[in-house]
């Protein structure tokens, strides 16, 4: 099997209200749903949704990108994935949304052709996921509730986003533990809004409240100041803008400065390389979370299938499915609030709108 041509189809979404976070006011996603045909017949889908500040690219980076690897990738068969990325990395370093795009269509493929849905094909044999779903920084009582409202709409992990005054996010915390306490776990991502001397206040207060996991506390580059952290503090410490690739998670791993890394797909450039990061945390002791960027139900199905595969991708925090207006990909999955079941179908497993397969 060959691949014989790979279009990307530009799509965007906009977030039901806006997303803030410590670094921006998110109001709307650039994506890119990502078609690859081989000459067998079996098309597959992936996504490349680039992040600028996070991911280093950006709607226009993953076009121009996108078709040098197209036109590098053409006659490769999509199976041989270990190929498909020494080929583009040997043209492009970083570039991890589009990367992560044709990796995850590579795949897709691949499971089709094999008949299995994906988390199979990758050695998983249980299909249901827990996610958290996530609030955005607002004052403490409008955070209340909206905590309160996606409880009551079946979600019981809620990933706080914080990162701003640290007195004003422990006030939102309190207001967050009084509304949900008991029905929900929490857990919380600082997006690299604090100082090592901030964080190391705050944790003592967020442990008396339960908080379980404290994600990107202080600067991407600060490996330094995670490690400080972690060795201070009785809460996880999650990484996650300070971890793209191998490299980081074994620099993190090494230091011992994290507990967890939160994988995402757009990233570290797909599947193929988010499951060698995995491989870096088991080995060392830290397990995984995976996240995602603002995607389509598509990207976030192909973290999932992936979460299903690896026992050690313990925590799951793929919900932009959830908070996305709009929505150009239709099944794949089930779900009772934060609680889905992938289908039980070949590949991914979804329907991408205005495509016949
Ligand atoms: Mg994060």
């Amino acid at each position: 099997m060959v691949i014989t041509d790979i279009q990307f189809l530009v799509t965007g979404f906009r977030f039901e209200e806006p997303m803030k976070v410590a670094f921006a006011t998110i109001t709307d996603m650039d994506s890119c749903i990502v078609k690859i045909l081989t000459d067998e017949g079996i098309t597959g889908y992936g996504e490349a949704a680039p992040l600028p500040f996070v991911t280093g690219d950006n709607l226009g980076t993953v076009l121009a990108v996108g078709k040098d690897l197209r036109d590098a990738l053409l006659g490769m068969d999509p199976r041989a994935i270990g190929a498909v990325h020494r080929v583009m990395d040997r043209l492009y370093a970083g570039n991890g949304a589009v990367k992560a795009g044709i990796d995850i269509a590579c795949y897709d493929i691949a499971a089709k052709a094999a008949g299995v849905p994906l988390y199979k094909y990758l050695g998983g044999d249980d299909p249901h996921i827990h996610s958290d779903v996530t609030i955005g920084i607002d004052a403490p009582e409008k955070m209340a509730e909206k905590a309160l409202e996606w409880v009551g709409k079946g979600f019981d992990i809620l990933k706080v986003k914080l990162g701003e005054d640290v007195r004003t996010d422990l006030e939102r915390m309190c207001a967050i533990h009084e509304a949900v306490s008991g029905k929900a776990r929490l857990r919380i991502d600082a997006n690299q809004g604090w100082t090592v001397k901030d964080t190391l206040w705050i944790s003592s207060e967020l442990a008396s409240l339960g908080v379980e996991l404290i994600e990107q506390p202080v600067a991407a580059g600060d490996f330094d100041g995670l490690q400080e952290i972690r060795m201070h503090t009785p809460i996880l410490i999650a990484a996650d803008e300070s971890c793209h690739g191998i490299r980081d998670a074994m620099r993190l791993a090494s230091m011992r400065a994290a507990d967890v890394i939160n994988i995402k797909l757009m990233k570290c450039g797909g599947i193929y390389p988010a499951i060698k990061i995995a491989a870096i945390c088991e080995a060392a002791g830290l397990t995984c979370m995976i996240g995602c960027m603002g995607e389509s139900a598509l990207g976030n199905l192909a973290g999932m299938h992936l979460a299903a595969a690896l026992d050690i991708i313990r925590e799951v925090d793929l919900d932009s499915v959830y908070i996305l207006a709009q929505e150009k990909v239709s099944g794949g999955f089930d779900h009772r609030g934060g609680k889905a079941v992938l289908w039980d179908a070949p590949g991914i497993g979804c329907t991408v709108k205005g495509e016949s397969e």
